[in-house]
């Protein structure tokens, strides 16, 4: 599945995040329970209201949402990048998720210590990004020398790759982290970026941890870091961990009642989930029947066969055409057949690039 990696400096809240994430109504809704993979690793099941409608259309007996992995990297320190703390296995954890969600202090609590004796979130995710910056660097020199080499003796898979290594070099030289050079990139050049797994590729959700009082409207600090995503081509998100937290504990019913109270209109959490989500450039298809209304997850641009093989790779193999009903005519027809009198419901062959929403029908060969 697909994985994001909570970091930040210590002290910034992130395990009472992962702590209430893990326990949130999202992670338990599912029909098999929230299951640790490995300490610090947490499934849970990503919000979506659509399936409510789908599912009530399609009179199934159950909802099963499809889930993102969240995992908790705790170690960074100043210095990671030299093996300071933990920094080293800090590092390779971050290497094998798919995206960061970057935790950053937005609290003012003079109980709780901050690493750096001052409240600037901005400058906290400098000083994460340099350590990550200077691991990328070093890796890249270092992969460079050996690439120019094997390109000067005509070694072709080191002339294509040598283009892209520069341009990286130039980037983290400058300061600046790899995915600025992902924009001005072509599909090709971004596999081969991506295939080079450094650290600063990866796409960043910024997580503005701010005090119970701010969660509506955030406040100076997660404004500054907001401003700091959208120069970057980041996201960005207010929480309070505390009401998170809180939220975790209650009893489902009281949530409604504690959410309007701190004026709010659902958890940060769920927001957190979807904006995960968003991030990985993630969609949802759906399937529909009298067992089940499931969604499932697919990378944007994945054609019909590919998002078969998520729900089994048989149905990849076998693939012939997909049944396909756009969510909108589905729910506003009310249904498969009524979609299917109406010339709703198409039949999409193996090019057919599959839209976020798609309620879909496999035919396939076993
Ligand atoms: P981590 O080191 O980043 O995992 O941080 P923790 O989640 O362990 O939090 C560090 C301390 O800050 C704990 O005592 C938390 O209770 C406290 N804390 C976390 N979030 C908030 C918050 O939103 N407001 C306040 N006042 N304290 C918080």
């Amino acid at each position: 599945g697909f994985r994001c990696g909570i970091v930040g400096l210590p002290n910034v809240g992130k395990s009472t995040l992962f702590n209430a994430l893990t326990k949130t109504a999202a992670a338990q809704a599912a029909n098999y329970p929230f299951c640790t993979i490995e300490p610090n690793t947490g499934d849970v099941g990503v919000p979506d209201s659509r399936m409510k409608a789908i599912a009530q259309i399609g009179k199934s007996a159950q909802i099963i949402p499809t889930r993102i992995t969240f995992v908790d990297i705790a170690g960074l320190v100043r210095g990671a990048s030299k093996g300071e703390g933990l920094g080293n296995q800090f590092l390779a954890n971050i290497r094998e998720v798919d995206a960061i969600v970057h935790v950053l202090r937005c609290f003012e609590d003079d109980d709780i210590t901050h690493v750096e004796g001052r409240i600037d979130p901005v400058a906290d995710a400098d000083t994460v990004e340099t350590e990550l910056m200077l691991s990328d660097l070093e890796s890249i020199e270092r992969r460079i020398v050996a690439t120019r080499k094997k390109a000067g003796g005509k070694d072709k898979e080191a002339i294509a790759q040598l283009p892209i290594m520069e341009a990286v070099l130039v980037k983290l030289q400058k300061g600046e982290p790899a995915r600025t050079l992902l924009a001005s990139l072509d599909a090709d050049e971004r596999n081969q970026l991506r295939n080079l797994n450094l650290l600063t590729s990866k796409p960043v959700l910024y997580v503005c941890n701010v005090a119970e009082a701010d969660a509506a409207s955030g406040n100076a600090h997660s404004q500054a870091v907001a401003a700091m995503a959208e120069r970057q081509g980041a996201g960005s998100v207010v929480i309070s961990a505390a009401i998170e937290a809180e939220i975790a504990q209650l009893p489902e019913e009281e949530v409604g009642d504690y959410l309007e109270a701190m004026g709010l209109t659902e958890p940060g959490l769920d927001r957190l989930i979807r904006a995960g989500y968003a991030l990985l450039d993630l969609i949802t298809y759906f399937t529909v029947g009298p067992k089940e209304t499931r969604a499932w997850t697919v990378l944007r641009g994945s054609r019909a066969p590919q998002a078969a093989g998520v729900i089994h790779t048989d149905f990849e193999k076998g693939f012939i055409r997909a049944q396909t009903i756009a969510y909108d005519d589905f729910v506003r027809l009310g249904g498969e057949v009524a979609a299917k009198e109406a010339g709703k419901a198409r039949d999409e062959g193996k090019e057919y690039v599959v839209q976020d929403g798609d309620v879909m029908l496999f035919k396939f060969n076993v």
